[in-house]
C-alpha cells in the first residue's frame, strides 16, 4: 500500500485533515502539541487504498524534544511515497520555513494549504496557483474542517506519488552553497541518501548529523575558521535561517493579500481578550472562577444559591423528573439533573428485573446477584456519566476556543519559579480526563528530569474515573456534615490534587530531579470558536471509552467482589445481612489495619473493610471503587436500615454513613484515592514512559509515600487540629535540610554514607 505522511507545523490542522481522510477520531485541539506520536489510516477514494500517517507537528527538521525526532526520523527513514505539507494559510510565512526544508529530501511533495475559510472570512487573498509556480511543487487550497477540496488535494498528492523528486534548496544563492556542494559529494561518496537534505544539515552542524558523519563535519569546522559574515559571523545555522526567511519574504510573501482593516480590527479583539486573559495579576483568579464556575454547573445541588423548601407533604416529587430539577430545595444544576434522570432510568430497569425475577420463582441469590451485585455495581459508575460527559464538554469548549493555551502562557510565570516549563501543563491539563495520554505528552518536554517528575506527578491531576469517587464520597460528607456544598468540596479535592502536585515538583526539581528549564516558546493559537464537530468527537471518545471499561472491567470486577462477598471459607451462601462473614470481609479484615494511620482502618470496627477492598480493588480501575461500594452498599445497607430501599447514589451514602466514618477520615480516603498508584494501565504507561526501571521503582514507591503521608496529614489535622504544629513543624524541618544542602552548607548524602559505613565495620 502506498504511505502519505502528514507533516507541518503544530497547529496547523493536521489531524484535522487526518481524521477526514480516514474518518478517523484522534484527538484535535487548539493547542500546540497535541498529537506526540505518529498514527495511521487509510484514504480510501483514490484509484488503491492509501495508508495515511499523522506525524507530530515539527516548526523545522533540526529536533529538540522526543516528537519533533519522531517527525524527523518517519521523513527520513521509512521513505513514504508523498509527503503533504499543511500549511496554515492564516501564517503562510512562518509555516513555508518548515516547508522549504522538507523541499530539500529526495520525495514527491504536495502542499496543502489549510484554513482556507478562514482565509476567506478575513478577506484576504492567496493566490494558490502563483505560489505553484513560484515554489515549484502541487500546491491545493483546502479546508480540513469543512472537508473542502480534499479529493482535488489526493489526486495531486497520488499522481505526484509515481515519479521521483529531487529535492531543491532555496539557499541556492547563498554565499555557502559552495560548502554545502562539498559535503554533498562528500556524503554522495559515503553512499548516503538523501545528500542535498544532510548536506545542509551537516553545514548548520546539526546535532544527530554531526554525530552520524563526524568526518564531513570536521571539514564544515575547518571552513567555518575561514568565514565571517556580516551579522551572524560563522554561525551557520543562523545564518542559513535568515536566508531561508528572506528568500521567503522576497519570493512567496506576495502571492498574499492581507485585507488591512480587517485584520487590524480581529487583532485588537484577541489584543483586548489577551489583556484580560492573561493579564499578570488577574490572569489565574479568572482561570479558577471559570474553573469554579465549571464545577458548580456540573455538581452543583444548589445552582443559584438560594433554597426555597417545597411544604411538607404538598406534592411529592419522589421518582419523578420533577426531583431531579428541584432536589433538595434548590434548582439543580444541569449536571446533576441529567444524573438523576438517568438514575431513574436505571432504577426502574431494576425494579423491573428484580420484580421479575422475584416472580419468576429465580432463587434468592440469584437475584441478589444479578440486581444488587451486578446491576448496582455497574449502575453506580454510570450514574456518573452525565457529569463525566459535561465535564469534558466544558474543558473542551476551553480547549477549542484557544484559553487553554493562554493558561499555559500565565502558568509559565509561576512554573518556571517550581522548575517546570508551561509546556508542562497541557500533559497535566490532560490528566484531568486520563493520565495514560497525559504521560504518553510529556514527550513534548526537552529536559529528561522534568519529564520524569512531570510523570510522577499526572495522576494527581483527578482522572475522570476518579470522579465518580470525588462525587460519591464528597455527597457523602456534605450529608454527614449537614452541609449542601458538594460541589465545593469536589472542587476543593481537585484544587488539593493540584497542590499536591506543585509541591512535590518543588521538592523533586530541588532534590532529585535537578535540571535546566528550557525556554518556553510556545506561540498562542488564534482565538476563535469552538466547533461543534470537534466537541462532539472528544465526548464520543470518552462515552465510548467509558462505556467499554463499565462493560468490561468493572463488570468483571463486580462478578468478582459480588462472589467473594457472599460465600463463606467453606462455600456456603451468606444472605446480605451476613456478608461480614464473608471471604472478601476476612481478607479486608487483614489489610484493614493498614489503613488506620489514615482514618479508615481499624478504627471503624467490624463494617470498615469495605474501604480497605475499596482501595485495593481501584487499584485495577479507578471506577471499581465506587462499583465496589455499589456491590456491598445494597448488602450493608440492608443489614442496618431493613425497611429502607434505597437505590443508586443514595446508597452509597447511607454505606458511608452506617460504617461511622468521620469526616476527616472520608477527605483522607478521597485524596488516598486520588494520590496512590493509578489503574493499572496509567502504570504500565509510566513504565514505558520513564527513563529507567529504576526510575519506575521510584516512582511507584512516590504515589505509595505520597498517598499515605498526605491522607495521614489530612486524619491528624482534621481528627485534632492541634497536631497541625506538629505536621508544619516536620515539613519546616525537612525545608530547612533541602535548603541547606542545596546551598552547600550540609551534605545530607555524606551523612548517610558515613551512616552506611559505620554499619559495615560494625
Ligand atoms: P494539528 O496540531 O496540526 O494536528 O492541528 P489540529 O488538527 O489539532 O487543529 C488545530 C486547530 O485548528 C483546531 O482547533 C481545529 O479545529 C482547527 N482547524 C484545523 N483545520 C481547520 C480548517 O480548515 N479551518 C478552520 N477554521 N479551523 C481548522
Ligand atoms: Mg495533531
Amino acid at each position: 500500500m502506498k504511505k502519505f505522511a502528514l507533516a507541518g507545523n503544530p497547529n496547523c490542522g493536521k489531524t484535522t485533515l487526518f481524521n477526514s481522510l480516514t474518518g478517523s477520531t484522534a484527538h484535535v485541539g487548539n493547542w500546540p502539541g497535541v498529537t506526540v506520536d505518529k498514527k495511521e489510516g487509510v484514504y480510501k477514494k483514490c484509484a488503491e487504498p492509501i495508508s495515511i500517517v499523522d506525524l507530530p507537528g515539527i516548526y523545522s527538521l533540526s529536533p529538540y524534544t522526543p516528537e519533533e525526532v519522531v517527525s524527523r526520523n518517519f521523513i527520513l527513514d521509512e521513505k513514504p511515497d508523498c509527503i503533504i505539507n499543511i500549511v496554515d494559510a492564516t501564517n503562510l510565512e512562518r509555516n513555508l520555513y518548515l516547508t522549504t526544508q522538507i523541499m530539500e529530501i529526495d520525495v514527491p511533495m504536495v502542499i496543502a494549504l489549510n484554513m482556507m475559510d478562514v482565509v476567506e472570512k478575513n478577506g484576504d487573498k492567496i493566490d494558490a496557483a502563483k505560489l505553484e509556480e513560484k515554489i515549484g511543487l502541487p500546491v491545493v487550497g483546502i479546508s480540513a474542517l469543512k472537508e473542502s477540496n480534499l479529493d482535488n488535494l489526493m489526486n495531486r498528492a497520488y499522481e505526484v506519488s509515481s515519479q521521483s523528486r529531487e529535492g531543491a534548496t532555496v539557499l541556492a544563492g547563498t554565499q555557502l552553497m559552495h560548502l554545502i556542494e562539498d559535503c554533498k559529494i562528500a556524503l554522495k561518496g559515503q553512499k548516503v541518501d538523501n545528500t542535498l537534505f544532510h548536506a545542509i544539515k551537516l553545514v548548520e552542524l546539526d546535532e544527530i548529523e554531526v554525530t552520524m558523519h563526524p568526518e564531513s563535519a570536521k571539514m564544515v569546522e575547518e571552513f567555518k575558521n575561514t568565514f565571517s559574515d556580516d551579522t551572524f559571523g560563522s554561525d551557520f545555522e543562523a545564518i542559513v535561517a535568515d536566508s531561508r526567511y528572506k528568500y521567503i519574504t522576497k519570493n512567496y510573501s506576495s502571492v498574499l493579500e492581507r485585507n488591512k482593516a480587517a485584520e487590524k480590527s480581529r487583532l485588537s479583539r484577541s489584543d483586548k481578550a489577551d489583556k484580560v486573559l492573561t493579564h499578570k495579576i488577574w490572569g489565574i483568579p479568572i482561570f479558577l472562577v471559570i474553573l469554579f464556575a465549571i464545577f458548580h454547573l456540573t455538581f452543583s445541588e444548589n445552582l443559584l444559591g438560594i433554597g426555597f423548601g417545597l411544604p411538607e407533604g404538598w406534592v411529592s416529587l419522589e421518582g419523578t423528573v420533577a426531583e431531579g430539577l428541584f432536589g433538595e430545595g434548590g434548582i439543580n444544576s444541569p449536571g446533576v439533573f441529567l444524573q438523576s434522570l438517568l438514575g431513574l432510568a436505571t432504577d426502574s430497569i431494576t425494579d423491573a428485573i428484580r420484580g421479575a425475577m422475584e416472580s419468576g420463582a429465580v432463587a434468592e441469590w440469584a437475584t441478589g446477584f444479578i440486581c444488587d451485585g451486578v446491576l448496582a455495581g455497574l449502575f453506580s459508575v454510570l450514574s456518573f456519566l452525565p457529569q463525566i460527559l459535561l465535564l469534558f464538554l466544558f474543558f473542551s469548549i476551553l480547549e477549542d476556543s484557544g484559553y487553554m493555551a493562554r493558561v499555559a502562557f500565565i502558568l509559565d510565570r509561576i512554573f518556571r519559579k517550581f522548575g517546570l516549563s508551561g509546556r508542562a501543563f497541557m500533559p497535566m491539563i490532560m490528566g484531568f480526563g486520563c493520565s495514560i495520554p497525559a504521560m504518553i505528552n510529556t514527550r513534548t518536554l526537552a529536559d529528561r528530569n522534568e519529564r520524569t517528575a512531570t510523570v510522577r506527578v499526572i495522576p494527581f491531576f483527578s482522572c475522570g474515573a476518579k470522579l465518580p469517587i470525588l462525587i460519591a464520597v464528597a455527597g457523602g460528607i456534605a450529608s454527614m456534615a449537614n452541609i449542601g456544598y458538594g460541589d465545593l468540596i469536589t472542587y476543593g479535592m481537585y484544587v488539593l490534587g493540584v497542590i499536591v502536585a506543585i509541591c512535590s515538583v518543588i521538592l523533586m526539581r530541588n532534590t532529585t530531579m535537578k535540571g535546566d528549564v528550557p525556554p518556553f516558546i510556545m506561540e498562542l493559537p488564534a482565538y476563535h470558536a469552538p466547533q461543534f464537530k470537534n466537541l462532539m468527537l472528544h465526548l464520543w471518545d470518552k462515552l465510548k471509552h467509558f462505556v467499554k471499561k463499565a462493560f468490561t472491567i468493572i463488570l468483571v470486577s463486580t462478578i468478582i467482589i459480588w462472589f467473594f462477598s457472599h460465600f463463606a471459607w467453606n462455600w456456603t451462601y451468606l444472605p446480605d445481612e451476613e456478608m461480614n462473614g464473608s471471604i472478601l470481609a476476612s481478607i479486608g479484615q487483614l489489610i484493614q489495619p493498614i489503613f488506620t494511620p489514615l482514618g479508615f482502618g481499624s478504627q471503624l470496627g467490624a463494617a470498615g473493610w469495605v474501604f480497605a477492598v475499596a482501595a485495593i480493588t481501584g487499584l485495577i480501575a479507578k471506577e471499581n471503587v465506587i462499583a465496589t461500594f455499589g456491590t456491598l452498599a445494597a448488602c450493608i445497607v440492608a443489614g442496618f436500615e431493613a425497611n429502607e430501599a434505597l437505590e443508586g447514589v443514595d446508597s452509597l451514602v447511607a454505606l458511608i454513613g452506617a460504617t461511622g466514618i468521620s469526616v476527616p477520615a472520608l477527605i483522607s480516603f478521597i485524596a488516598f484515592n486520588m494520590l496512590t498508584i493509578p489503574c493499572f494501565a496509567a502504570v504500565a504507561t509510566a513504565k514505558a514512559e520513564l527513563p529507567s526501571k529504576k526510575s519506575f521503582r521510584l516512582t511507584i514507591l512516590f504515589w505509595v509515600a505520597t498517598s499515605y503521608i498526605v491522607g495521614t496529614m489530612i486524619y491528624l489535622v482534621g481528627s485534632w487540629w492541634w497536631t497541625l504544629f506538629i505536621v508544619l513543624a516536620i515539613w519546616a524541618v525537612v525545608i530547612t535540610l533541602i535548603v541547606l544542602q542545596n546551598k552547600g552548607i550540609i551534605d545530607i548524602k555524606k551523612f548517610f554514607g558515613k551512616f552506611k559505613i559505620k554499619r559495615r565495620n560494625s
